[in-house]
């Protein structure tokens, strides 16, 4: 039997976020820059080499698989890669496969997710304007993700928006975004945007829209009840009682989440991040390509990674400076 992976902090690792490609159809203006540089296509895993080492984490007790980027579904074959993903599901080793996406290409992906196994997404849209989701996302249509979102539903997926909270463009629509979700029956989280990547320490503070805010006026509206579920993650979650829906709000800003953190990250050129806010990271990929006999070297610096991980991260907006910034985009990481 496998030792399963335990960090310093007594912390099971049971979830592996995969960054499939750092490369976007869209350009939000708090995750990338406009003329992005990205990686050499040379740079990145193969699908072959992502698989093996997946099937690694899976192997030492990763549960749970959640491909994100980048837009995931922008890379060339992915759906061969969920495919081939789902014989862990099969085999019951993984619980769940899942995806976060900006939703441009479910249209054509939503079937063959949900027969690939996948159940539950992720989907990322911080407005229902029209022009305001051209304005945030610079290249993204709404229409296109609208359809995808219909598509989704309709092969079964079930839906989870992330919305970024951004002061001055989205606080006007807190309520208009619950209500949409609740008429589509699909929960929503709230994210504080997060000091990853430069994109101007001005730009970030004028953006910073603290969670407590938008919940105080949410709860002038609603009647708002604390739920004690928690997954693991770093988000907390109220139920509307007038909607029924589930509103989650992600934090790390104004409140602290990494006690209870049960992940790791792994970015399409094989680093493995243990800390979404913290630099340092571990090669997977010389092993990966060094060893092709074997898993044993790949496994031991899989174990050397986790007996690194951090305590948390050192975000903190509260001296009126970008302090613990980290100079990585989201979408090198995966969010
Ligand atoms: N392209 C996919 C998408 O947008 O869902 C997956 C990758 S994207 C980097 C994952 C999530 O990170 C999205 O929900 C996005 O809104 C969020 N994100 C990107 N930059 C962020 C930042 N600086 N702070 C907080 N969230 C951010
Ligand atoms: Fe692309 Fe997602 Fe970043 Fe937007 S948040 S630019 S959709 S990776």
């Amino acid at each position: 039997m496998t030792a399963p992976l335990i960090d310093p902090f007594h912390r099971p690792i049971s979830y592996l976020r995969v960054s499939v490609t750092d490369r976007c159809d869209f350009r939000c203006v708090y995750c990338m820059s406009e003329n992005m540089t990205f990686l050499p296509k040379k740079e990145l895993l193969t699908l072959e080499e992502l698989d093996r080492l997946c099937s690694t984490f899976v192997q030492l007790g990763v549960e749970k698989l959640r491909i994100t980027g980048g837009e995931p579904l922008v890379r060339r074959d992915i759906l061969k890669f969920f495919q081939s993903m789902t014989r862990h599901l099969d085999s019951g080793a993984l619980k769940e496969l899942t995806v976060t996406t900006n939703g441009s290409q479910l249209e054509r992906f939503a079937d063959d997710l949900y027969a690939a196994g996948v159940r539950r997404i992720n989907l990322s849209l911080d407005t229902v304007d029209e022009q305001k989701f051209a304005d945030i996302t610079r290249w993204g249509r709404l229409p296109q993700v609208l359809r995808g979102i219909d598509a989704a539903q309709k092969a079964g997926l079930r839906i989870k928006i992330n919305a970024v909270a951004l002061k001055g463009f989205n606080e006007d629509e807190l309520f208009t975004i619950a209500e949409w979700c609740a008429e589509r029956d699909m929960d929503l989280t709230w994210i504080e945007v997060m000091p990853m990547g430069d994109i101007g320490n001005e730009q970030r503070l004028d953006q910073y829209w603290k969670l407590t805010d938008l919940r105080a006026r949410l709860a002038e509206q609603y009647t708002l009840t604390d739920l004690a579920e928690r997954t693991g993650g770093p988000a907390r979650y109220v139920r509307i009682e007038e909607t029924g829906q589930k509103v989650g709000f992600i934090t790390p800003l104004s409140h602290n989440f990494c006690e209870s953190c049960n992940r790791v990250r792994l970015t399409c050129t094989g680093e493995l991040f243990m800390c979404l806010g913290q630099e340092d990271m571990a090669d997977l990929r010389g092993p990966l390509r060094n060893h092709p006999e074997s898993d044993a070297a790949l496994e031991d610096a899989i174990r050397a990674a986790i007996r690194l991980k951090p305590k948390g991260h050192d975000f903190d907006y509260s001296r009126q400076s970008v302090d613990g910034r980290v100079s990585r985009h989201m979408s090198h990481t995966g969010g």
